[in-house]
């Protein structure tokens, strides 16, 4: 399918962005996520870049000019003049965003496939060095210490707002979405390790699920919040479904709604880390990134932890294989 990937994306020509508008403005590309990964396994160099990932030159140059103007990355130069990337302080809080596509890619990608593996991928490990074991992270609130769930959260306007009238009848008391009744696996016709790159490596995509996650079902409600020409959101739809992220379904009647699939409701993590980011370094005042957390009714700070000691996992304890 040919998709129009040069439109400018809803966090450009919305006024105030959300945080996570925001933040999938400056990291929903592909080759931005493909280089981050790789810089935050220690390459740091053109060559390194260009031998990784079989990035041309001309779009390499792009996006670590983008990613240096965004102040993600640091140009310094190194031994001989040649121009090193560092991570700058944004940028080495974005471990825990690598953290959980990890999760997504091992859940439901095939990081596990030595015959899929590329420099880029994920590695099948995560090693914790406080314990010293093979772990998966999981996301805990850090007031009640419960497991977070997708199913026990809510947009923190629609719970203190209830009758707003921005926001639609059908979300008001709802849960931020709902739990997908007959799911199917979830597996598309893609190449699954391609999958994630797919869905939040584009901006388009990666801001109907964002919409999705709010609560947003049908064709013209995306429409209208992402601001999307109809071809571009038929297009983006039809790529998700495809990717196996949502799929349509009917309602009273002949209305479609679409609804996220179980590999698309386990990108919450991602998107909880989108907003936290896009929140802390680019969108400090956006309240709708406010999300409660049900079991304990405090505002969601979700914090990454152990599976094999329960510790709160920090970015220098974490090692990715
Ligand atoms: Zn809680
Ligand atoms: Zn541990």
């Amino acid at each position: 399918m040919q998709v129009d990937r040069t439109l400018t994306p809803a966090a450009e020509l919305a006024p105030s962005p959300t945080a996570a508008q925001a933040a999938i403005g400056v990291l929903g590309d592909a080759w931005t996520l493909r280089i981050l990964r790789t810089v935050f396994r220690g390459q740091r160099r053109h060559s390194d870049f260009l031998a990784a990932l079989g990035v041309s030159r001309a779009v390499l140059s792009d996006r670590l000019a983008k990613l240096t103007a965004a102040r993600v990355l640091e140009r310094r130069l190194g031994d001989g003049g040649h121009p090193q990337y560092w991570l700058s302080e944004s940028g080495l809080d974005l471990w825990s965003l690598f953290l959980a596509m990890w999760q997504w890619e091992s859940d439901w990608g095939t990081a596990h496939d030595p015959d899929s593996w590329a420099p880029d991928l994920p590695r099948p490990q995560l090693t914790h060095s406080g314990c010293g074991r093979a772990m998966r992270p999981e996301l805990r609130c850090s007031a009640c210490q419960a497991q977070v769930s997708p199913f026990e959260t809510q947009a923190w306007q629609q719970a203190q707002e209830p009758t707003a009238q921005s926001v639609p009848a059908s979300a008001t008391s709802a849960p931020l979405f709902r739990r997908a009744r007959s799911d199917a696996a979830g597996h598309g016709s893609a190449r699954p390790a391609q999958r994630l790159i797919r869905v939040i490596g584009d901006r388009w995509n990666s801001a109907v699920v964002a919409a999705a996650f709010r609560g947003t079902r049908q064709f013209a409600r995306f429409e209208a919040e992402l601001r999307i020409a109809p071809g571009q959101l038929s297009a983006r739809l039809q790529e998700l479904q495809e990717l196996g992220i949502l799929r349509a379904q009917t309602y009273a009647g002949s209305r479609l709604q679409y609804r996220l699939t179980r590999a698309g409701i386990a990108l919450f993590p991602i998107t909880l880390e989108l907003m936290r980011w896009g929140q802390r370094w680019l969108q400090p005042h956006d309240s709708a990134a406010a999300i409660k957390h049900l079991p304990c009714s405090q505002a969601l700070q979700a914090r990454w932890h152990c599976s094999a000691c329960q510790l709160e996992l920090a970015r220098e304890t974490v090692r990715f294989g």
